[in-house]
């Protein structure tokens, strides 16, 4: 059969991803939270949306539950669904980073090799891993959704850290400990590595 892509041509846009950088003052990026269920992936990504709110930074956050609910409602939780799943967020941030804006990502994305495809459809400076590291148990006492109290009872099967494999990441960008640290210490950790890499400017904080 003949591959539908052979009559597809790519347009090429007239204002480009750095054209955005120069207007808007900041470089756009995806930041990739990966972590257990519970480790704090959605509370960071949406204390730092806010902060870059306050800063006048255009971000938006893609968060795993909402994106299940729509773009994702097809997909369950096996190897390949999990798989799919990451590699349409990974798509969808691509664009958001196209349009020059700072997107986080919060979503369990366990598998190490699905989280390093999403890094190669990005420009090397575009992507940011950021694992956040918390321990199940620590994970397991928070549990604000009761999901593992469900997972422990077998009532959800496939779930990541009980009964599905994590795969650390090997060479994140950012490490947070939020069994160690508070919400505020980290969103100020974020911060500053944006500063400090270049793709926020200091006095915007
Ligand atoms: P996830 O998105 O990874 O599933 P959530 O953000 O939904 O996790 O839940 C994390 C829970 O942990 C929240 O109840 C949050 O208040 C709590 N928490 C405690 N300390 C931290 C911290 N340093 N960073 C993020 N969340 C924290």
């Amino acid at each position: 059969m003949e591959k539908k892509e052979k009559h597809l041509y790519w347009h090429e846009s007239s204002i480009g991803v750095k054209d955005r950088w120069e207007m808007y003052g900041y470089k756009s990026c995806a930041l990739w939270f990966t972590g257990l269920s519970a480790s704090g992936k959605s509370t960071l990504a949406n204390a730092l949306c806010k902060q870059f709110h306050e800063m006048g930074i255009r971000s938006y956050v893609l968060d795993g539950d909402n994106i299940r609910h729509g773009l994702n409602k097809n997909l369950g939780f096996s190897p390949e669904d999990r798989k799919e799943n990451i590699r349409r967020i990974g798509e969808v941030s691509k664009l958001f980073v196209d349009a020059g804006l700072i997107v986080m990502t919060a979503f369990i994305s366990p598998y190490r090799e699905d989280r390093d495809n999403v890094r190669k459809l990005l420009e090397k400076e575009e992507f940011i891993e950021i694992f956040i590291n918390c321990p199940v148990s620590e994970c397991e006492k928070r549990d604000p959704k009761g999901i593992y109290k469900k997972a422990r009872s077998g009532e959800i099967k496939e779930f990541t850290g009980v009964s599905a494999p994590y795969e650390t990441p090997e060479s994140p960008e950012i490490i947070l400990e939020t069994d160690k640290m508070t919400v505020e210490q980290c969103v100020d950790a974020l911060l500053n590595y944006l500063m400090t890499s270049g793709y926020i400017k200091n006095s915007e904080k």
